[in-house]
């Protein structure tokens, strides 16, 4: 019998509690990890113990996949980088926003209400901060990390650097574009929404099944409620 190769598994890992909880997913490989997103620096602990749980450990981590770079996303990736010796990966688009901290460069029209409030908490600190180690982009290939197979998809909307990673068995990691706090929809914050819209409908062309959003629980993407959103017919 040909040797075939394991699929793909996401855990889902959670992270804080209420308005502040976050996910991390753990997708294990025939190589070992990929983590996806760090939660905040203050959830560490939590992520640490979450890791050694799944047994991923220095060696087994391949890589850190950032969705976007906001600071609920990326507070942990520069420390795990130094005791994992794993590399970041991210849009080049969100990079600005790991490298000097603030969740607002490169966002085209920051709400200033949300500004004023987050500024104050979401600033990351310099130990914390980081230049992302690999770049990615729509279609990189990410078969050396073990993800044969997977996609990356630039969606934005969120952020100029959002992206989305759709696994083969059609698992999608998709951080704040689409969550589930209460119901699978649209991400809440947006700096963009007719950008989030076009990558929801491209998404309705792809074989999506399962979505791993930034924030709620896991859903079938089936269930995304999204009333305004009609498909554009082919020219
Ligand atoms: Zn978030």
């Amino acid at each position: 019998m040909m040797s075939q190769t394991m699929p793909q598994t996401v855990t889902r890992l959670t992270l804080g509690r209420s308005v502040f909880s976050v996910n991390a997913y753990l997708i294990t490989t025939d190589l070992g990890f990929v983590l996806v997103d760090t939660g905040t620096r203050g959830q560490r602990s939590k992520l640490a113990e979450s890791l050694r749980t799944q047994g991923c450990g220095p060696g087994s981590l391949k890589l850190v996949l950032i969705t976007h770079g906001d600071f609920d996303h990326i507070g942990s990736a520069a420390h795990l980088r130094s005791e994992f010796r794993a590399p970041i990966a991210m849009h080049e688009g969100d990079a600005q926003m790991a490298t000097n901290g603030d969740m607002f460069s490169g966002r085209r029209r920051p709400n200033r209400l949300v500004r004023a409030v987050l500024s104050l908490v979401s600033r990351l600190p310099e130990a914390d901060r980081f230049e992302p180690d690999v770049l990615l982009d729509e279609g990189s290939d990410l078969a050396e990390y073990g993800l044969a197979g997977a996609r990356v998809l630039l969606l934005g909307g969120h952020s100029a650097g959002s992206i989305a990673l759709l696994l083969a068995d059609g698992s999608l990691l998709c951080g704040d574009v689409l969550e589930n706090r209460k119901a699978p929809k649209l991400g809440s914050i947006m700096d963009d929404v007719g950008t989030a819209e076009a990558g929801v409908r491209r998404l309705k062309t792809m074989d999506v099944g399962m979505v791993y959003p930034g924030h709620g629980k896991p859903f079938e993407f089936a269930d995304l409620l999204v009333p305004d959103l009609t498909v554009s017919t082919a020219p």
